[in-house]
């Protein structure tokens, strides 16, 4: 089984006006929603994919049971803390030539919440085999957060592929997560500089493996990605045609963590987590993929052995 951990999890609005600008009062053409948070994508991406998996996280409020009565309808199966802090809702708002964002904090959360979410956690992880945990930690929560939770999964022997970004992913590498998926602008973000080139992708690498990171996944856009483990793989793609990137990082973690889970070989499960990837890029929905798309794909991806 694959447990999926979403700390910050929201409602995502999004609103359909042609000609938004500010500081006028618009009428939405079309308002969706639907549960959002990068972990709740990976979840979407790993049912698609016929995976057992488990969401769980924080969540509180009518929002929370909001996103809980849509995690049903889609048939995934949750495992959420409630807490009595209200889950946020993030909006975008979708112009002709713009998109908006406007993304709540959320409210903070006790310890005692966390420690009652932590309990649920190790329960899980007792069923499972490979734990992800994505996103961004709610508002007010210690950098250090993925840290502790990494390593009390650790110390069940179980896998977790952690997916973070700024210092959440500095500090949450120290507690050797199996799998980071860094992508570049998170790894510009590492080294504090900008990345030219490979030597440089090698220096942003290696400095997360010496905080702790066993091995890095850096996922590169339509140019594939670079795997460092034992050895450094580089994984190539086909030119596809595309429609909205968004959430492509998550469904190839979702990937991998599911030729993790099936116990497939690395590279099987490498060119299983670009293909999930793809597939989510030629959808328009976020965390979308088609099974038999990503099939496909993988028949024409290539691993090869790179020496840097
Ligand atoms: P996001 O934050 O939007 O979820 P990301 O920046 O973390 O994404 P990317 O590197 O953009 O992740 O994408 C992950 C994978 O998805 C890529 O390694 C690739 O397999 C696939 N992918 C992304 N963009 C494209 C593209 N333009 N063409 C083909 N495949 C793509």
């Amino acid at each position: 089984m694959i447990t999926t951990v979403t700390l910050n999890p929201a409602i995502d609005t999004r609103y359909f006006i042609e000609d938004f600008k500010e500081g006028r009062l618009f009428r939405a053409e079309k308002t969706i929603k639907s549960p959002g948070g990068k972990g709740l994508n990976v979840t979407k991406v790993l049912r698609q994919m016929g995976a057992d998996v488990v969401a769980t996280g924080i969540i509180g409020g009518k929002n929370g049971e909001w996103i809980q009565e849509n995690l049903k309808k889609m048939d995934i199966k949750e495992e959420f803390y409630v807490s009595s802090a209200e889950t946020r809702v993030c909006i975008a708002v979708l112009a002709k030539h713009s998109e908006t964002e406007i993304l709540e904090s959320g409210e903070e959360l006790t310890d005692s919440d966390l420690r009652a979410f932590e309990k649920k956690l190790m329960e899980l992880v007792e069923k499972s085999d490979v734990i992800t945990m994505s996103g961004s930690l709610p508002k007010g929560m210690d950098a250090g957060y993925y840290q502790k939770l990494v390593e009390l999964v650790n110390r069940k022997g179980k896998k977790v592929i952690l997916d973070t970004s700024g210092k959440s992913l500095l500090e949450g590498v120290k507690g050797k997560p199996y799998l980071i998926k860094p992508n570049f602008d998170e790894l510009e973000y590492v080294l504090g500089e900008s990345i030219d080139g490979r030597d440089k992708i090698k220096k942003a690498v290696e400095k997360l493996k010496n905080l702790g990171a066993q091995n890095v996944l850096v996922s590169l856009g339509g140019e594939g990605a670079i795997y460092f483990g034992e050895e450094i793989l580089k994984i190539t793609i086909p030119k596809i045609k595309i429609h909205n990137t968004v959430g492509s990082g998550d469904s190839s973690v979702a990937g991998f963590a599911k030729g993790l889970d099936d116990g497939l070989e690395l590279n099987e499960i490498l060119k299983l987590s670009m293909a999930c990837g793809m597939s989510n890029a030629q959808s328009m929905e976020t965390g979308r993929v088609i099974p038999e798309d990503v099939k496909e794909f993988m028949g024409n991806i290539t691993v090869e052995v790179l020496k840097i």
